[in-house]
């Protein structure tokens, strides 16, 4: 947006009701919501009817107050473990490692992988200041070392690295590779099914559960 659009868009923005633009400020700073979008978003909030605001409200502050992360694996769950870790019939020796839950919902769409998980929280981006600190690294080497920290207390026979084919995610796989080593666990990654740059949510299961039954050893 150029400089004499945003500004005459800013002095028609200020002119709204203040509990308006408060609102349009808000959800303008959602990921890919631009102040357009936001009015847009505030008008349809603002025509709709109370019931709609409403279960917006209440959808908002239930999952804020609801939803927490497993505490072995950093799943999203409303419970202290998450339906995959409490889920018997899974294997709790082969732990897959993802970028964000998000890539383990897409993976579950398969079918294909019957072990559990461990959620990063993100991936290593120096560029954006993202160390191992800020990820659950040091959680999922403990998970590996004693098994009393894994899922159901199992010791872990392989770590499944499952970040996104890009630049970050191989960093972080070559990373946590090392990080492992000293662990003497296997240490595999996804096969190459995920297009070199994809995403694993966007990629189709048949690809994924492919990539899975196709991994191969790091290191
Ligand atoms: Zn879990």
């Amino acid at each position: 947006m150029d400089r004499k659009r945003s500004s005459s868009f800013e002095s028609a923005r200020s002119a709204y009701p203040e509990p308006v633009s408060r609102l349009i400020a808000e959800l303008s700073r959602l990921p890919g919501v631009g102040p357009r979008s936001a009015e847009r978003l505030a008008f349809h909030i603002l025509k709709g009817s109370d019931d709609e605001a409403a279960a917006l409200r209440a959808a908002i502050g239930d999952v804020k107050k609801l939803i927490r992360h497993c505490r072995v694996c950093f799943n999203l769950c409303q419970d202290a473990l998450c339906a995959v870790c409490e889920d018997e019939r899974r294997d709790a020796s082969v732990v897959m490692v993802v970028e964000q839950p998000k890539d383990l919902i897409a993976l579950e769409t398969t079918g294909a992988f019957r072990g559990v998980y461990h959620v990063l929280m993100g991936r290593i981006d120096p560029i954006d200041g993202v160390g191992p600190e800020e990820l659950t690294v040091s959680s999922l080497v403990d998970r590996v070392e004693q098994a009393s920290q894994n899922t159901r207390g199992e010791a872990v026979r392989e770590v499944i690295l499952g970040m996104n084919p890009t630049l970050e995610g191989d960093g972080t796989a070559l990373f946590l590779a090392d990080a492992l080593k000293a662990t003497g666990v296997s240490v595999t990654r996804l096969a190459r099914g995920v297009p070199v740059g994809g995403q694993i949510e966007l990629t189709g299961r048949a690809v994924l559960a492919d990539a899975i039954v196709g991994r191969t050893a790091m290191g």
